[in-house]
């Protein structure tokens, strides 16, 4: 059988094209992944979206999402794509499961947590070392942890571990934070959160578990050990494009190139943060599932 259109990712992006293209009536099937639901699954609450006087915790819109797509007739398969095939028509999309065949495509897979790529810290993910506070913030209740980073994502990061552990420190490789200024000045008046500039973590020490982080000095080059329980990595994102390597154009770092939503291969549309390296926002991601959606509706349409 193939499907009208197939929505690769299921964040707001996905969704929100799932949504549109439901209520023009083209059923869409959205491969959710694994980790379906996106980044904002890993986030506590999300303020900035509007319509939410008080905010809104992200997997909890995430489902309001999602039941709001399957009301429109989108089937969602929590289902990871493994590759594609984009050279004819209709498209091939392949799963751990299964190989799907549509006549339009939106990419909308976002983007993933960076590491510091050490082997010290991938050795110890998931025994002290994360990318997620909303997830893990709470096994180091009342203990010290290092966020590394000096952007928005490590500053939220900060301020919602600085409510559950003992002591937050943000270490930095520059003196000057990349973060919002209200996110700024939350974190510098916060008296659980301190922060050591101009420095990089080296090394994670601790054999089965975190023990503390060696950390060099950028313009001094001193190198120090600093004890604490957890590690907290939120350096950005790179995107999910793997699977797309080869069948669409991508940059240099991999981010989907596109005119408006259209990639350079007909009837395959992009949304969100896989294409957008800029604004990366719940509400820009569902603008741009929204522009895909309608402009993968009017090429079908075009085609018939
Ligand atoms: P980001 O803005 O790109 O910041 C990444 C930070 O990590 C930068 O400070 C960078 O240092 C540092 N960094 C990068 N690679 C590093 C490495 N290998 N070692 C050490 N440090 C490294 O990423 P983000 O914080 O994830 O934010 C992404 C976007 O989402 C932004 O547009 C942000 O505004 C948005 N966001 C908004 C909110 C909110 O409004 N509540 C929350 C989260 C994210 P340099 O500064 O030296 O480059």
């Amino acid at each position: 059988m193939t499907h009208k259109i197939i929505i690769i990712g299921s964040g707001p992006a996905g969704l929100t094209a799932a949504i549109y293209t439901g209520r023009a009536g083209i059923n869409p099937l959205v491969i959710a992944g694994f980790q379906a639901g996106g980044q904002l699954m890993l986030t506590s609450v999300i303020e900035n979206y509007p319509g939410f006087v008080e905010g809104i915790e992200g997997p909890e819109l995430m489902k309001v999402m999602r039941a709001q797509a399957e009301r429109y007739g989108a089937k969602i398969y929590d289902d990871d794509v493994t590759s594609v095939d984009f050279s004819v028509r209709p498209f091939k999309v392949t799963t751990f499961s299964e190989t799907y065949e549509a006549e339009a495509i939106i990419i909308a897979t976002g983007s993933s947590a960076r590491w510091l790529n050490l082997e010290s810290e991938q050795k110890l993910v998931g025994r002290g070392v994360s990318t997620c506070a909303t997830c893990d913030g709470y096994f180091f209740k009342d203990r010290e942890v290092v966020v590394v980073g000096g952007g928005d994502s490590a500053l939220e990061e900060s301020l919602y571990l600085a409510n559950i552990t003992s002591k937050v420190t943000i270490i930095h490789r520059r003196d000057q934070l990349r973060a919002s200024k209200i996110m700024q000045e939350r974190a510098i008046n916060n008296p659980k959160i301190q922060f050591v500039w101009d420095s990089i973590v080296t090394e994670v020490l601790g054999e089965n578990i975190v023990e503390g982080v060696q950390v060099k000095n950028v313009k001094t080059e001193k190198v120090t050990k600093f004890k604490c329980d957890g590690l907290f990595v939120a350096i950005g994102h790179d995107p999910n494009t793997k699977p797309f390597i080869g069948q669409i154009e991508l940059d240099d770092k991999g981010y989907a190139i596109a005119n408006g939503t259209h990639t350079n291969v007909e009837g395959v549309f992009v949304a969100g943060d896989v294409f957008d390296y800029r604004y990366r926002q719940a509400i820009t991601a569902a603008g741009s599932g929204c522009e895909a959606a309608i402009d993968a509706e009017r090429w079908l349409t075009r085609q018939e």
